[in-house]
């Protein structure tokens, strides 16, 4: 309790009692330049007015001790007295230093313990708020957590779904092109049809080998998937060929990009296949 107050110059020790803010005779006379005794007398002239333990206290050695004043008292006690009491004692000071000195206590000795109470208050208030605030973001950060956790698990069911629709997805896909395991019959009658009437009935890859004998297949027909996939069973993919071809083109002896032109030719037979010979139908393929 060393915070020093400086009152119109003088310097003055703050005194607490009782929880609040108190002053002696001897700190008035000084503050207030005055003789000393001059406000113990004001005192004792109007004591009767005078309530205790509001407008002052009367206190013993022992007390003084005991409450840790840092101040000297002979054996009769001493008198503390409180902003009211203050006041009153000095309703006789009406000089102008008085009024300058009375504000000035009022303002700076007596009403600081407030002050400091109100700021111990308002620090005792934003701790408590800044401790909700803690608890509240906690909660905040732990259903953000939750709702992680769920849109992670979401994301899985998710993952789990579109694994589960692409695997169905080739299901149907291998199904669908299981349905047709080969080309259409009536392609192949169209592709028999070019061999006879532009092929002499000989294989369009090597011309040698007869795929027919008298408008009936032989056993060297093969019908050739030319890009090789076996599921594109489109006409832009199709050409009959022997088996020596066939296998060929299987074991890399023949390869398909010098061979090109051969099937370019036996599509563009195949495309402009005079539909007027398609009724002839020189040969049937048997299914
Ligand atoms: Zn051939």
């Amino acid at each position: 309790m060393s915070n020093i107050v400086q009152i119109h110059g003088e310097p003055i020790e703050p005194l607490e009692y009782n929880g609040q803010r108190v002053i002696t005779f001897e700190m008035i006379d000084r503050v207030h330049g005055r003789p000393d005794g001059t406000a113990s007398r004001n005192f004792r002239t109007h004591k009767d007015k005078f309530i205790n333990g509001e407008d002052y206290y009367q206190i013993q050695v022992d007390e003084i001790r005991r409450a840790g004043l840092p101040i000297k008292a002979n054996n009769y006690g001493i008198t503390l007295l409180t902003e009211s009491g203050y006041l009153m004692v000095c309703k006789s000071l009406t000089d102008d230093r008085s009024w300058e000195v009375q504000r000035s206590l009022v303002k700076t000795y007596f009403r600081a313990k407030e002050l400091v109470e109100a700021t111990q208050d308002h620090n005792l208030w934003v701790k408590q708020m800044m401790e909700r605030l803690a608890i509240i973001g906690e909660s905040h950060e732990k259903k953000i957590d939750g709702l992680c956790q769920e849109i992670s698990t979401v994301g899985e069911k998710v993952d789990t779904f579109s694994y589960t629709f692409d695997e169905r997805l080739n299901g149907i896909e291998t199904l669908l092109n299981s349905g047709r395991k080969s080309f259409h019959a009536k392609l192949k009658e169209r592709g028999g049809t070019v061999c006879i009437e532009h092929f002499s009935s000989k294989c369009p890859c090597c011309g040698d080998t007869l795929l027919f004998h008298n408008g009936v297949k032989t056993k060297f027909l093969n019908y050739d998937h030319w890009n090789e996939k076996p599921q594109d069973n489109r006409a832009t993919n199709f050409w009959v060929i022997c088996s020596q071809c066939n296998q060929d083109f299987k074991n890399g002896k023949l390869n398909r990009a010098e061979q090109r032109y051969k099937f370019n030719f036996f599509q563009e037979r195949l495309r402009k296949l005079d539909p007027a010979s398609k009724q002839k139908e020189l040969f049937k393929v048997k299914n």
